[in-house]
């Protein structure tokens, strides 16, 4: 189904970001035909470009990062004709009474996207309003990082509501755009099997792993700065652990949503210090110039900044009150994996014999790669060998299950810019969250600010540093390998 017609403005349109994920993303929902052919994309940036060069720009961007895309030469002209450029500064006149010129009074969504530096936030809205663009149809898409820290998310916050309301900002979290995502939700809402053991009488523990094997690459800069804790585990993590431990919303819509996401966040517990392992990859012997390690790779040779994380949490609340909830997330680490893994008690009491062996039930929800829902269920070894356990699963892999593969995939920010054109904010963070989730991650960074806590080394390649094993081991538990 098309959204309706609308004009997306693109501030930051020539970076990497708009180049990578919003244009092709943009482009696969135009050959799906859910794009208006009378929609208007506006590329909006520093460079200095005209149309034509920006739409040059966008055809090699789709060559290289929508390669996947299967349409006609046709069909990418059609894309190509409805995008325009004007070069604007965030912080001058440039540009801007063009742009107010562009946008009067079409009677259409207007939606702009701020895909540049945090620190321009602020200037853009600014001067959205002083140029009549920031009206009560419009809205605004901002990308993380949404402050440093909670003084800085509350300024952001109070910033934007300075000439937005609420309902027309629309903060992205691309996690929350994923496919397994929101099938979590239909799984859990929609069926009758999982809601009533989704607790902790039936629920050992929860382990939510992201897991990258690239390294900080051209954002050192930025993430010597940040580091795991807030890059990684303040939104996506804590939005994943929402999801996953959040009471039934009354509707699936989106204040009731995030009601109950920000209820989640409010119930975490102060994580103690013994319950954090944090890690930092070290050099790999031997190759050493291919794989520099975090140090080089940040140009710092005493940053104590973290690169991988693992921490032990709890919901003081009825449901969760003593089930762990086990967050890690690093990079340069074995293998590119994120999931979400709910590990069932065992069964009260074994009526087979002791060799039989003994399973736990265990779902696990895989948002990369293959994104898909897997239960582990104990059932008899197949043969005449008597009465042996298994674990078999139950897989509800998209690919296998549907029978679509991943070109058919909705990528997370196709879906999350057609949500901001239908005006749903469902999958976007509402201020009080993303400042909740700040004031639980704060006391934390303090503590290892104060304390000059120094990250332990861990190889490339490996699983993080022995601290993080070590924390599970205490508890009797072990990770889940990363593969
Ligand atoms: P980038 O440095 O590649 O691009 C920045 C863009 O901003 C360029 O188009 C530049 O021309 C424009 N710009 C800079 N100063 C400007 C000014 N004064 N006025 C107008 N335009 C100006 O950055 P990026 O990687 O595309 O990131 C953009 C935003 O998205 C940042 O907030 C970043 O944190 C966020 N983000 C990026 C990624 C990613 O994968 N690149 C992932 C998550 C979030």
């Amino acid at each position: 189904i098309p959204v309706d017609p609308f004009d997306l403005v693109i501030f930051g349109g020539t970076g990497d970001l708009a180049r990578r994920k919003i244009l092709p993303g943009l482009f696969r929902r135009f050959c799906a035909g859910q794009v208006p052919s009378d929609a208007r994309i506006v590329g909006a940036a520093r460079t200095d470009l005209d149309s034509d060069g920006y739409r040059q720009m966008v055809r090699e961007a789709l060559a290289e990062f929508g390669r996947d895309i299967a349409c006609d030469e046709g069909t990418l002209n059609g894309f190509l004709d409805m995008i325009q450029y004007l070069a604007i500064d965030a912080r001058g006149e440039t540009g801007w009474a063009e742009l107010a010129e562009l946008m009067v009074g079409k009677g259409r969504v207007e939606a702009f996207y701020f895909s540049v530096s945090p620190a321009l936030f602020g200037d853009l809205a600014e001067r959205l309003q002083h140029w009549g663009m920031a009206d009560e149809d419009s809205r605004i898409v901002v990308e993380k990082p949404f402050g440093h820290d909670l003084a800085s998310a509350k300024e952001l916050n109070a910033t934007l509501a300075r000439y937005f309301d609420e309902k027309q900002i629309y903060r992205i979290d691309h996690y929350l755009g994923k496919e397994t995502v929101q099938n979590l939700m239909a799984v859990r809402f929609g069926n009758m099997l999982f809601e009533p053991l989704w607790n902790a009488q039936y629920v050992d523990h929860v382990q939510i792993t992201v897991a990258e094997t690239v390294g900080v690459g051209g954002r050192g800069e930025y993430y010597d700065k940040a580091g795991a804790m807030r890059d990684m585990v303040q939104n996506h993590l804590m939005q994943l652990l929402c999801l996953i431990a959040m009471e039934p919303p009354a509707r699936f819509d989106p204040d009731a949503v995030r009601d109950e996401k920000l209820k989640v966040i409010r119930s975490l517990d102060p994580v103690l210090p013994h319950h954090i392992a944090r890690g930092q990859y070290d050099a790999m012997p031997g190759n050493e110039a291919e794989m520099p390690s975090y140090r080089e790779a940040v140009d710092h040779p005493r940053s104590r900044t973290e690169s991988f994380i693992a921490l032990k949490t709890h919901i003081s609340n009825w449901r969760w009150a003593g089930t762990p909830f086990y967050l890690r997330t690093g990079k340069r680490m074995a293998a590119r994996s994120s999931e979400i893994t709910v590990i069932f008690k065992d069964t009260p009491h074994s009526i087979f014999a002791e060799d039989a062996g003994r399973h736990r039930n265990v779902l696990s929800i895989r948002l990369q790669p293959n994104e898909g829902i897997t239960l582990g269920v104990t059932i008899k070894e197949p043969g005449p060998g008597g009465m042996r356990l298994i674990d078999v699963p139950l897989d509800m892999t998209f690919a296998e299950a549907l029978g679509v593969d991943g070109s058919d995939h909705v990528d997370a920010y196709e879906r999350l810019i057609t949500d901001v054109i239908r005006g749903n904010q469902t999958l976007f963070m509402r201020g009080d969250e993303v400042e909740a989730a700040w004031a639980w991650t704060d006391p934390i960074i303090e503590g290892w600010e104060a304390r000059h806590d120094v990250p332990k080394p861990y190889d490339i390649g490996s699983d993080g540093p022995t601290d993080s094993t070590e924390m599970m081991r205490r508890d009797g538990r072990e990770w889940r390998k990363v593969t």
